[in-house]
């Protein structure tokens, strides 16, 4: 693999795609900046080494051109004190006064271009917007792991005029190891923790997974649709008819492949989707109508625990419950923990996708697992053994 740690940046501009989509809150603060944070080894590194650096990134879902609250102004600060010195910010990225301040840029500098989705040419993939950012820099490099699933004119289109000068950012080569770790040479046993809403946005993983691992936990809303397409009684719980064939199809699957599949015993059930609703817990197949499923119960938490400390490798995608609101959080919590107890025992565990990062940075437990991924659909899609064109770019 290509990488920075051997290239020499003196008096070079390192164009770097970094993933600064953040959350801000009302007054446009920046309330988690763990993937500035992320991003800082590789602006340390190409600065020690005498480079200058131009970051480009993308923030929320701009519909129509520019829009205040989308601006990466708002990043500026939180960047300015991770990183120890000023950052210039251009309010665009691509026009003349840009191209002025970038042109000559001496080393030690960093500057941060406006919101790459300002453009609709980013999203398209267009060639000729790729161009133009490509004269940004002398170096290429993507470390932007949560964006390499999209064929975007900075995340994959911009590399082709970079043909000798294109690298991986530490962070991303930290994300493929950490999860080539997992696909190549686990150590068995191998367990997924599969959770979050529904069964068909989790499909395709779990079909994977099933080549890959020995066990699959699977945990949240989507439980019941594997419960009811059993035969069991879920009440009013989250369910996808239109997945109970595919939920059997899984079952079988993973029964040929000698993979076992641990489903919930137990659940927390409430009678209204709200955190002071009525609770109380019952068989998972036996929900009576007017109840949802809201969380694990106790003794699938007790199951769930057994097989964690016993694996070795294990996956973390998505919560076991509405751990959102604070009465239906235990089981979501308890796997956390679980996990964290499997690491201090020398497990490899890996966790990716929003809500499991989520819940582990709320429950600060993000250092005592072995990884946390910062990319969410790109993990998964890198899992599946889809080829990312961000990193396809990098490689050709
Ligand atoms: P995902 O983005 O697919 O990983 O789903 C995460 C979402 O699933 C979170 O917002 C959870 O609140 C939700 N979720 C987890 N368990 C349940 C459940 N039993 N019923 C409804 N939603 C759930």
């Amino acid at each position: 693999m290509k990488t920075i740690s051997d290239i020499n940046f003196d008096n070079k501009r390192a164009l770097i795609r970094v993933d600064f989509n953040v959350p801000l809150n009302k007054d446009r603060e920046v309330t988690d900046n763990t993937r500035i944070k992320a991003a800082i080894p590789t602006i340390k590194l190409i600065l020690e080494k005498g480079g200058s650096v131009v970051l480009m990134s993308h923030l929320g879902r701009p519909k129509n051109g520019a829009e205040e609250k989308f601006s990466l102004k708002h990043v500026v600060k939180s960047l300015e004190l991770l990183i120890g010195t000023d950052v210039t910010f251009i309010d665009d990225c691509i026009s003349d006064k840009a191209f002025e301040i970038t042109k000559n840029l001496s080393s030690g500098k960093v500057v941060l271009l406006e919101n790459l989705r300002f453009y609709s040419e980013e999203k398209d993939g267009n060639l000729e917007f790729a161009k133009k950012l490509s004269q940004h820099g002398d170096i290429y490099i993507n470390d932007a792991f949560g964006t390499a699933h999209r064929e975007h004119a900075s995340t994959a289109i911009i590399a082709e005029f970079f043909p000798e000068n294109k690298y991986f950012g530490l962070l991303l080569e930290k994300e493929i190891k950490n999860i080539d770790a997992l696909l190549k040479s686990p150590q068995a046993p191998t367990t997924a923790i599969i959770g979050g809403a529904k069964v068909s946005s989790k499909i395709s993983i779990i079909e994977k997974l099933i080549d890959t691992v020995d066990q699959i936990i699977i945990g949240g809303g989507m439980a019941y649709t594997f419960v009811k397409a059993q035969g069991g009684q879920v009440g009013d719980s989250l369910v996808e008819d239109d997945y109970l064939q595919t939920a059997l199809e899984v079952l079988s699957l993973a029964k040929e492949k000698d993979v076992q599949i641990h489903l919930p015993i137990d659940t927390i059930v409430a009678d209204r989707f709200a955190n002071d609703a009525i609770a109380k817990s019952c068989e998972i197949s036996k929900i009576e109508e007017g109840w949802m499923g809201l969380d694990i119960g106790a003794e699938t938490i007790d199951r769930f625990n057994t097989v964690i400390q016993s694996s070795r490798t294990i996956l973390w995608n998505g919560p076991m419950g509405v751990f959102e609101m604070e009465n239906f959080k235990n089981g979501t919590v308890a796997v956390a923990n679980a996990l964290v107890n499997a690491t201090d025992a020398g497990a490899f565990t890996l966790i990716g996708g929003g809500d499991s990062v989520s819940a582990i940075n709320q429950l600060n437990l993000a250092e005592r697992v072995s990884y946390v991924s910062t990319g969410g659909g790109a993990m998964l899609e890198y899992l599946e053994g889809i080829e990312l064109p961000g990193i396809k770019a990098i490689l050709n």
